[in-house]
């Protein structure tokens, strides 16, 4: 049975009583909307840590101010199924006064992995997620807290803050999961009307085509750069950018550098109203493809 904590008080109190036992806690922070990748999120929970909590939270300051907090998707019933059939143990799901008492003044900014990629596209949106996240962890401390790759900028950042502010917490990063055409899963893609969702098809493409290019050799930073965005570039309404970039700083490699370890390549563009990112770790993360993962048949 899935217990579902309202309040901070009943999700300490619940915590509480789960260390008690002895048990470790794992935590999967989310908005909610679930769908598989979240849900692989709490099987590695559950892998790493005997008693799993999950909380649910639109989170507002996260939003801008033309963004889609409204719109949202939202299904408290259908996620409280979702957490149930994993064996989720908790599900903190608050109120927006509980996260934010009257009179809130407090942000929390990450200085230069905020700034990288989607910074300049979405202003205050890392200050609001690292605000939230630090929140949360204040009230599931000490505990394994466990992140998606998906957002691999939201990772780094909240790595970041969670050993600046000295959190007693142990971040874990989940690898992407797609769907079958290699579309990495997102509560973003019920925006997307049938065409879209095939234009969308072109991120995993162009992605798979720097995978490929990088597994046969290719080192120069800008041609893996135009293999990927020149699959996006025709689906796409608008790119807001693709981007080679050290996966540790988050810096970005000029298209003149070689590279000469693991890069990442993210991007992030429009197919009409809905706005979709993705990445990948070249040297590190399979390919977004499944053919490329697959390999030659045994026939
Ligand atoms: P969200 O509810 O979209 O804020 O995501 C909550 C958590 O789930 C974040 O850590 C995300 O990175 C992670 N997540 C979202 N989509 C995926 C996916 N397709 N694969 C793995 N993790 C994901």
């Amino acid at each position: 049975m899935t217990e579902v904590a309202r309040t901070r008080e009943a999700f300490r109190q619940a915590l509480g009583r789960a260390r008690a036992k002895g048990d470790r806690v794992g935590f999967v922070p989310t908005m909610g909307a679930l769908h598989s990748g979240h849900l692989q999120l709490a099987r590695e929970a559950k892998r790493r840590a005997p008693y799993t909590a999950f909380s649910i939270f639109v989170n507002p300051t996260q939003f801008g101010p033309n963004e889609d907090l409204g719109r949202y998707p939202r299904d408290l019933e259908g996620d409280l199924r979702k957490c149930a059939s994993v064996g989720v143990d908790l599900v903190f799901a608050p109120d927006a006064s509980e996260m934010y008492p009257a009179g809130d003044a407090t942000r929390v900014r990450v200085g230069a992995l905020s700034e990288a990629l989607c910074g300049p596209f979405r202003a205050g949106h890392f200050e609001g997620v690292a605000t939230v996240v630090a929140k949360l962890f204040a009230l599931a401390a000490p505990c394994l807290a466990v992140f998606g790759r998906k957002d691999y900028q939201q990772l780094r950042v909240i790595e970041r803050m969670a050993r600046d502010l000295l959190f007693d917490v142990e971040v874990v990063g989940v690898p992407t999961v797609r769907d079958d055409d290699g579309l990495a899963m997102s509560s973003r893609n019920a925006y997307l009307s049938p065409e879209e969702r095939v234009r969308a098809r072109s991120i995993p493409l162009g992605l798979g085509k720097a995978w490929s290019a990088f597994a046969s050799g290719e080192r120069r930073a800008g041609v893996l750069r135009s293999l990927a965005l020149r699959e996006v570039l025709p689906a796409a309404t608008r790119v807001d950018y693709v981007t080679i970039a050290d996966p540790d700083t988050l810096a970005t490699i000029d298209d003149d550098a070689v590279i000469s370890k693991p890069a990442l390549v993210a991007l992030a563009i429009w197919i009409e109203k809905t706005r979709l990112i993705d990445n990948l770790v070249l040297g590190e993360d399979p390919s977004p493809l499944a053919q490329d993962r697959e390999g030659p048949s045994a026939t």
